[in-house]
């Protein structure tokens, strides 16, 4: 079992005790890892500032350089890394390496962000004046990431804030940390340098609550869960934030859409990645002439979806995360079935032996209310819903706080334009599931789901500073809004 460490001011450090990460799918405890504090996180914070200063004036592109050999190791390394990415957070094999392609994907786009960073020229009023925009670094940035992105979220976090001349704190989740600290490893041979990534292992409260709340640190970027995201919010101060939260996703199905496309679509939407995505599709709203017919094969298609150990090219579905995450979803069943009434229709239940897993589940009969419908479970469950009319399939949409990935099956073009149009979500995808982003293109939400991108240029946002200049060169005072 691997020992593994921090890394704070350039050097792999210990703490007095420690903490386990766990395999999903055996229970099995994977490696072991420092269980950092405050004073750990202090002094990542000092050595971030101090590193600050030269990072911070080192050209651009030479930054972009030391991302572009980052993306080449991690190529060099995908194939051990997916495995990691299986084995620890137990998605499987194909979208464990998914997840690392990701973050290639991340440092080169970023990577060539070294040469671009552009402001903004734009006219002046006024004679003899010019006037433009320049990004400026924010200073030190804290970063927290959740566990279903191991290698992809800290990716995303990292390559904007280094590029931008940023110096980083950075919590891994404590079910992903030997994920985390594979990338970190790489940052580190790829030629970043010393004390320019800080990399603090911890509970949420030891470590992840000392980087929101340090005087020193600039800027914070947090992917995760609603509720954490609230008490962030409360207490990081003025610092400048960037949320990705939750969200509860919903495929529309119109009568005109092709039925076999529309379940292949809503099959991975919510049963890929078990269910453990933000983007997860965890609502069907499916047109009423057609819900039969579509529900039989979706279901058809659901029990034979097989669960099992990730790395296994036989296994449709891996484990849950953890054991919280098992009875999370056991009580949002009991929930469905009970308090809510639903029916279920296939799932619900553990497959018998060790491992957290969970079998595909789907409800049917739901309605707009049912906490079903609109709370995030993050699991392997999927709320039908029923419509006759596509403003009443946009109202069942919009029913809930998130706001994060939505999508329309249909072959009206009409139809199409109403729900890019109607529904109250950061991402809309037409005749296509719920997930699938590409770096090259902002990603983020609206209402309760928060308001930052992430990804794309306006990634760059969450971790720079626009600075307006002007330049007067008349040699007298003039002044703006008062000189004719
Ligand atoms: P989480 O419980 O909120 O934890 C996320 C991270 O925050 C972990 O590193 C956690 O540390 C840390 N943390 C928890 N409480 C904290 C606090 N008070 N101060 C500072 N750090 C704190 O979420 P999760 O269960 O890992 O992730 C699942 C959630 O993430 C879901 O709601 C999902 O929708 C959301 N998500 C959103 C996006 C998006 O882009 N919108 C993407 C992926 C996931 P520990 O691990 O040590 O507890
Ligand atoms: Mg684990």
């Amino acid at each position: 079992m691997a020992d593994c460490r921090m890394y704070i001011d350039g050097k792999w450090i210990g703490a007095k005790t420690s903490f386990e990460t766990i395999n999903p799918t055996t229970e099995k405890v994977l490696a072991r890892f420092p269980k950092g504090n405050e004073k750990d996180v202090d002094r990542a914070v000092k050595a971030a500032q101090k590193a600050f200063k030269k990072w911070s004036k080192t050209p651009p592109p030479i930054r972009g350089q030391i991302l572009f050999r980052v993306a080449e190791l991690l190529r060099k390394n995908k194939k051990r890394l997916g495995r990691i990415v299986a084995t620890e957070m137990g998605k499987v094999l194909p979208e464990a390496l998914g997840d690392v392609q990701e973050a290639i994907d991340t440092f080169e786009y970023f990577g060539a962000e070294g040469r671009r960073l552009f402001g903004n020229t734009t006219t002046s009023e006024l004679k003899d004046k010019f006037a433009m925009t320049i990004r400026r670094p924010v200073g030190v940035c804290g970063l927290v990431s959740p566990w279903n992105f191991p290698v992809a979220i800290p990716a995303w976090k990292l390559a904007p804030a280094l590029i931008c001349g940023n110096t980083v704190v950075f919590k891994p989740s404590s079910d992903t940390p030997l994920c985390a600290h594979e990338l970190v490893k790489i940052l580190i041979e790829a030629g970043v340098p010393p004390s320019v990534v800080n990399f603090v292992t911890g509970s949420a409260s030891d470590v992840g609550q000392a980087i929101v709340t340090h005087p020193e640190v600039e800027c914070l970027s947090f992917t995760g869960s609603k509720d954490t995201g609230e008490w962030i919010v409360a207490n990081a101060g003025l610092k400048k934030v960037g949320m990705e939260l939750g969200g509860k996703n919903p495929i529309i199905v119109m009568d005109d859409a092709d039925l076999e496309l529309a379940v292949e679509g809503i099959l991975w939407g919510a049963f890929g990645t078990t269910g453990q995505r933000c983007t997860a599709c965890s609502r069907a709203i499916v047109h009423r002439k057609i819900k039969d017919r579509l529900l039989n094969a979706l279901v058809e298609k659901a029990k034979k979806l097989r669960t099992g150990n990730p790395i296994l090219k036989t296994t449709d579905v891996g484990p849950l995360i953890n054991e919280n995450a098992v009875e999370k979803v056991e009580r949002y069943v009991e929930i469905g079935k009970d308090e809510d009434g639903a029916k279920l229709l296939c799932g619900g239940e553990k497959p018998k032996g060790t491992g957290y897993f969970y079998r595909p589940t789907i409800f049917d009969d739901v309605e707009p209310d049912m906490r079903i419908a609109r709370e995030e479970i993050f699991g392997p469950v999927l709320s039908v819903l029923e419509f006759e009319r596509l403003d009443k399939a946009i109202e069942i949409a919009n029913n809930i706080e998130y706001g994060l990935s939505s999508s329309i099956y249909t072959k009206n073009v009409n139809n199409a334009f109403k729900a890019i149009e109607g529904i109250d979500a950061g991402l809309t995808y037409i005749n296509s599931s719920t997930i699938g982003s590409e770096v090259h293109l902002p990603f983020g939400g609206v209402k309760k789901t928060g308001h930052t991108k992430e990804a794309g240029i306006m990634g760059l946002d969450e971790f720079s500073n626009v600075k307006t200049v002007y330049f007067d060169y008349s040699g007298k005072l003039q002044k703006a809004q008062i000189d004719d």
